[in-house]
């Protein structure tokens, strides 16, 4: 059958520690699809040419640091949310035409799992950092209708930048709120200091994080019995967006075709 060919990847650089593939591939297996989800480690001087030759079979790709941005220019179309955010961190490819989409389920994936896990009507929400991922929480938090969202980044430019686009304020000083977002990349790394100061964090603190790694933030929020959220429900929401973009509805005559022996 034609579909035991198709594959789908992450592209980014280093690859080698992502998890999408566990993700993508455990889904390929729970609905019998025959697809292959792969890592492909491009460096920025690879990019063009690992586009303008990807292979036939080639259905979609989620896209990671530090190509974000850059894929935008290999694009044939793009949704609304990742000419909003800046980013695009999915791409579908039609099969018959070879035609690339661009889509952000960064944003949406954030959203649900945000909107499952914190239930207040309209908190006060801090975010951390002004780089890719806040553009995609800051555009999710509008589509979402919250209002009192307050910016927070090292270098305030790119702070009061991002208000001025979304319709929020820019604070020169961290400031103590119901709800704080790191969308920095501290954390990554776990000798890094928390983003979030500590005395702003109480046992009635939500704290939501996009990293996914023991980090210090995650252990003041436990010493001080605040509600720490991690990056892993997001990962895992925009992901099952990206699955479903892939295997069901953006062309789905292109699909159909490819599933079908023969056609
Ligand atoms: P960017 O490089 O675009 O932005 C980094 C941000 O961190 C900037 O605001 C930068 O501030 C700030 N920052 C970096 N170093 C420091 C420091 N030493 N002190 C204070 N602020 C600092 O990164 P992204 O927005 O793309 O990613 C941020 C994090 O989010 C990453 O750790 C990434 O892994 C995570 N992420 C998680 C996802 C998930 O699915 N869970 C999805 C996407 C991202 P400045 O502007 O001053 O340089």
């Amino acid at each position: 059958m034609l579909s035991h060919q198709i594959i789908t990847g992450v592209i980014g650089h280093p690859v080698k520690h992502s998890r999408s593939p566990e993700l993508h591939n455990h889904w390929y297996q729970e609905e019998k699809l025959p697809w292959e989800y792969k890592k492909f480690d491009i460096t920025p001087a690879d990019l063009a040419n690992f586009l303008q030759t990807l292979p036939s079979n080639l259905r979609g790709l989620s896209v990671t640091v530090p190509h974000k941005e850059s894929i935008r220019a290999f694009l044939d179309s793009e949704s609304s949310a990742v000419t909003a955010i800046g980013a695009c961190n999915t791409v579908i490819r039609d099969l018959k035409t070879g035609h690339l989409h661009g889509e952000n389920t960064d944003w949406q994936g954030w959203l649900t799992a945000f909107k499952a896990k914190v239930r207040l009507a309209a908190p006060a929400i801090i975010v951390y950092g002004a780089g890719g991922s806040a553009r995609a929480i800051l555009y999710a938090l509008k589509e979402g209708g919250y209002q009192n969202v307050k910016i927070f980044n090292r270098t305030y430019a790119k702070a009061a930048e991002l208000a001025t686009k979304f319709g929020f304020s820019a604070i020169q000083e961290p400031e103590a709120a119901p709800v704080a977002i790191n969308c920095t990349s501290l954390g990554l790394a776990p000798i890094d200091p928390s983003p979030i100061p500590p005395e702003l964090i109480t046992k009635d603190s939500i704290i939501y994080d996009l990293i996914y790694t023991p980090s210090k933030l995650a252990q003041i929020c436990r010493n001080q019995g605040a509600k720490y959220i991690n990056g892993e429900p997001m990962l895992i929401e925009q992901a099952k967006l990206q699955h479903q973009l892939f295997t069901a509805s953006l062309f789905p005559n292109s699909i159909k075709s490819a599933l079908i022996p023969n056609h």
